[in-house]
């Protein structure tokens, strides 16, 4: 594996923030679609979800992503993006950390920054905003530009294709290893797995030539 890089491709929810509160929120939208298209009530529409997640994750060894479990209860993809647009307010719910922004700032000094995400432009947009981080990424590649969710191998070469890099030339940073990493790593990637800010915070440590310290 290479161990220098030159693009750093980001995931968005979970990766450059953390909150369980937006977490949660995703979640009541998404189950009140459900309970709306299958005529169930909310409770019920979330252990339909949970149990069909379950049941991919047991079918394929990677996570069940929402994503996945909307295509497989027969759901519309954007018809449910649509409801996380109109329904979430993630202004009220995230707060702008600056060390992230810094971060940011310092990384997009050495490197062509990327956000690669399951989720839709205009919350993409919205979220991003209210962290404070918008300018700093030279492109979005959201649902939208394929609604085929992540992880897709067809879609990762896509977007290799269009930055005009190689997976060797670049690091992918995500919060599952699965749906943000895994494929990345097997194309030649180096991947770095952040599960809370201070890991997000190690990239820092990274030196100029893109090599960890
Ligand atoms: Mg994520």
């Amino acid at each position: 594996m290479p161990d220098a890089f030159r693009s750093v491709l980001f995931d968005l929810d979970g990766t450059l923030y953390f909150s369980d509160a937006l977490g949660l929120e995703i979640s009541r939208v998404a189950n009140r679609y459900f309970a709306r298209l299958k005529g169930v009530s909310e409770e019920q529409a979330q252990e339909l979800i949970l149990a069909v997640r379950q049941r991919i994750t047991a079918e394929t060894g990677i996570e069940g992503t929402l994503s996945l479990a909307c295509v497989a209860l027969g759901g519309d993809l954007r018809e449910l993006h649509r409801c996380f647009s109109e329904q979430l307010c993630p202004e009220h719910l995230l707060t702008r950390d600056e060390r992230v922004v810094s971060l940011l700032e310092a990384l997009g000094s050495r490197y062509s920054l990327y956000i690669y995400t399951n989720n839709n432009r205009s919350l993409s947009n919205r979220i991003m905003a209210a962290l404070g981080i918008g300018g700093f990424f030279i492109r979005v590649f959201t649902i939208e530009d394929s609604w085929t969710p992540k992880p897709d191998r067809r879609v990762l070469e896509q977007i290799m294709g269009e930055i005009g890099q190689s997976a060797g030339d670049c690091l992918f940073v995500g919060d599952r290893y699965d749906i943000d990493l895994k494929i990345p790593e097997e194309m030649g990637a180096q991947v770095w797995l952040v599960s809370r800010v201070e890991e997000l915070l190690a990239l820092g440590t990274f030196t100029e030539r893109g090599q960890r310290p």
